[in-house]
This record gives structure tokens, C-alpha cells and sequence, in this order.
């Protein structure tokens, strides 16, 4: 159970104190002939990349730090927030305008009270512009009298990154989309409550889709899929499916017994019949049901009847919980192929394989289990692995 949460308040106040009380906008000037209003002479337009510019810090809590370029990033809500490489920003930056290239690319600023979002009552979404990624939702949307459309929080807080800007003699808090790394405008910390936040935005980074209307492609969740698997002490099974790029999230718990909601002593003491399960949730865009079952065939030994090594019980035996009939129809595929291979040649495969529907619910293993290796540190032994 490990999905990317960013304590947004914390980082804020590790980014520096704010001395002004009164609303400090994005800009100083006043509206003009100009759409936009022209970068002032300290401030040197960045190239268009998402690297981090000299003057900033980058802020600790952004997922583009925490996390290898090249493995997926989730967010709670199940967005795919994998940082983009340059080659897909450049590609994107192609339909923007001059002045949304200025803001989004280069860090500027529009003048107050001439962004087209500003007034922008209707209900719906604020999508980055740049990526399409869900960055604001309207009912978090409020009148700061700034100039700026202003939000008191993010659709996800995992969807806005913020970096420390030093520019114009000032201590800001830029935030940017985590996805594309486009500049969105700065957060202050004298909004309203619940937040006291007030992100202060540009018109030129956003899109609006509004409610009831379709979402792009670029602006939906994952479509995430579910899989079930039961291969012994489940603290060693979560911690490694949870480490295969493309799943999102791997919880620990039982399924497959007699009784509801039972606790880690009754699944061990009492033979209710449960196995402890690992529920995978996965991007099937990024990672298949069949490479899920080949991790999982490394990950235990499916030759052991009710038992893993040394954990004893049928608690602890072999089973492939199925979500539909697709996975029944692989699963049945994946153990015929793999009992014809040099690795089981004279081992019968014991897997049990079970409609979910059949098995009953999933019920969460207590809190103590989940994450266990992430928290502790080691690992199970696993006789299949290696
Ligand atoms: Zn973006």
C-alpha cells in the first residue's frame, strides 16, 4: 500500500516565511493593451525544459525528484503522473500560443484581471494546458480579489509540485503540473480555510472542461484493473508486486474463507479457510495480467501444497483469485504452459485457481501488516525467487 501523497502544507512552510499578510498577486503591473504582460528585466526566460532553474531550489516533496525517470508514478487518484521526457513536452508545446508558451514554458505572468478563467463561474475541472492532467476542480475555486483565478486546494495534491522561487527579490513558492512540469503561477499562504492556501493562477496554463462535457483522453484516470494473488506470507508477496512498474497500488489481506472480516489471529489459529492475499491493483497500459502471473511464479513456489517454506497452514497455500473470466482463461493458460517447462518437469504445479466471485470478499489484513518490508526493512525468504 504505498500510493505518492506530497504533504503540500509542510512544503510550504519549509520553503520560507511569507512576509506580506496582504494577498501578494503573481504580477505588479496593471492590465494593458497586451495580453501579457512583459517579463521584467531580472527575470531571463528559461528554455523549455522541465529542469530545474538555477535560482530554484527544487522542493523536496515533488515527485520528480522522488521518483527514477523511468518508473511510473501513480497518484491517489489514480492519475499517471509520470514525469514527461523533453522529447513529449517539445512535441505538446507545438499547439501552444505565443503568450501560453511565455507563461507555461518560460514562467510568465499574465496581467491581473485579463485571464479568460478569471470570472469563470461554471462547475468542472481545470486541466493543464500543456498535458491535459487534472490540476483544479471549480468547487475549490474562490473570488481572492487578486486578479488571478485562485484555488484553495488541488484536484490531488500529488498533481501540483512546487519548487522555491527566489525571483524579483521575493521568496515565492512557484507550483507547477508534476506531470509536464508546465509553470502554473505561485501558492501563498493566505487563503481561506480550510487550506488557508491560495493558489494563484494563470488563465494561459489551464484548460476548462467543463461538467458533464467528456474528458479528453489526457485528462482521465487510469483505467486500472484489479488481480488477486495468495502465495504464502503476504508481507513478502506485497512488498514485491508493489515494486513492478505499471502497479499502483498492493495491499495485504485474506480471502478465500468462511467468515467475514477476520482478524490476522483468527486466519492463523481458527482454520477459517483464508489465504493471505495480496490485491494488486495495476495499468494494464503499462503492465499485463501475464506478466503479473510470471512475477508472481517467481515470487513463490507454486509446488508447495498448503504451505511456503516454512510457514505451515493453508493460510499460507497457493491461489490466483480471478477478477473476470479473461484472467480465469489466462491464469488456466499461464500454469498449463509453465507445467510443460524444464522448471516443472517432474514438479506438479498446486495452484488453485478461483473465480473472486466464488472466493468472497477481499477484507484488508490489519495495519501492521500493510507496507510490512518497506517499513522494517528485509525481506521473506521466497523459494522461488532466484
Ligand atoms: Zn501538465
Amino acid at each position: 500500500m504505498k500510493l505518492l501523497s506530497l504533504a503540500l502544507s509542510a512544503s510550504l512552510l519549509a520553503a520560507g516565511a511569507f512576509a506580506a499578510f496582504k494577498p501578494v498577486g503573481c504580477w505588479f503591473g496593471s492590465c494593458g493593451t497586451s495580453a501579457l504582460a512583459q517579463p521584467v528585466q531580472a527575470m531571463t526566460p528559461t528554455p523549455p525544459t522541465p529542469s530545474t532553474p538555477a535560482d530554484s531550489k527544487p522542493d523536496a516533496s515533488m515527485p520528480t525528484t522522488a521518483t527514477k525517470p523511468s518508473a511510473p508514478v501513480y497518484s491517489k487518484s489514480l492519475y499517471d503522473i509520470t514525469p514527461l521526457p523533453k522529447s513529449r513536452i517539445d512535441e505538446l508545446a507545438k499547439k501552444l500560443t505565443k503568450e501560453e508558451a511565455e507563461v507555461i514554458l518560460s514562467k510568465g505572468t499574465e496581467r491581473p484581471f485579463c485571464g479568460t478563467l478569471l470570472d469563470n463561474k461554471k462547475q468542472g475541472t481545470y486541466v493543464c494546458r500543456l498535458c491535459g492532467l487534472p490540476l483544479f476542480a471549480s468547487d475549490s475555486k474562490f473570488d481572492s480579489g487578486t486578479g488571478w483565478p485562485s484555488f484553495f486546494k488541488p484536484f490531488d495534491p500529488a498533481h501540483v509540485a512546487t519548487r522555491r522561487d527566489t525571483s524579483h527579490g521575493m521568496i515565492r513558492t512557484e507550483i507547477n503540473c508534476a506531470r509536464c512540469d508546465g509553470h502554473l503561477g505561485h501558492v501563498f499562504e493566505d487563503g481561506p480555510p480550510p487550506t488557508g492556501l491560495r493558489f494563484c493562477l494563470n488563465s494561459a496554463s489551464l484548460d476548462f472542461v467543463e461538467k458533464g462535457q467528456p474528458m479528453p483522453e489526457a485528462s482521465r484516470p487510469v483505467a486500472a484493473a484489479t488481480a488477486y494473488f495468495a502465495g504464502g506470507c503476504f508481507w513478502g508477496v506485497e512488498d514485491r508486486f508493489q515494486q513492478l512498474p505499471g502497479v499502483i497500488d498492493a495491499v495485504s489481506g485474506y480471502m478465500g474463507g468462511r467468515i467475514k472480516n477476520p482478524t490476522y489471529k483468527q486466519v492463523c489459529s481458527e482454520g477459517t479457510g483464508h489465504a493471505e492475499t495480496v490485491k494488486v491493483t495495476f495499468d494494464p497500459a503499462r503492465i499485463s495480467y501475464d506478466q503479473l502471473l510470471g512475477a508472481f511464479f517467481k515470487f513463490h513456489d507454486p509446488t508447495q501444497l498448503n504451505r511456503q517454506g516454512p510457514d505451515i497452514g493453508d493460510q499460507y497455500r497457493s491461489a490466483i483469485f480471478t477478477d473476470n473470466e479473461d484472467q480465469a482463461k489466462a491464469a488456466r493458460a499461464f500454469i498449463e504452459n509453465q507445467q510443460a517447462t524444464e522448471r516443472f518437469r517432474n514438479r506438479r504445479i498446486v495452484t488453485q485457481i478461483v473465480p473472486a466471485s466464488q472466493a468472497g470478499a477481499f477484507w484488508m489484513a490489519e495495519e501492521y501488516h500493510q507496507d510490512y518490508h518497506l517499513k522494517n526493512g528485509g525481506h521473506c525468504p521466497m523459494p522461488g525467487d532466484g
